[in-house]
């Protein structure tokens, strides 16, 4: 006797949006569910201060 009721441990193929947390299989803005949610990562890069690759903090707001 076989029972087929476990069939929730099948791998889904879906992926979880990093920022909301919702379920994606979204390609465009894969790992992302949508724009906004990969806008939101961006800012987060933004406002952490990450470095830019080529482009230094501009840290001084004196003009010559
Ligand atoms: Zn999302």
């Amino acid at each position: 006797m076989a029972e087929e009721t476990a069939d929730q441990t099948k791998v889904i193929k879906v992926h979880k949006c990093p920022i909301c947390g919702k379920l994606t299989d979204n390609k465009t803005y894969r790992p992302f569910c949508s724009k906004r949610c990969a806008d939101v990562d961006l800012g987060n890069w933004f406002n952490q201060g990450y470095v830019i690759e080529g482009k230094a903090p501009v840290d001084e707001e004196e003009s010559e």
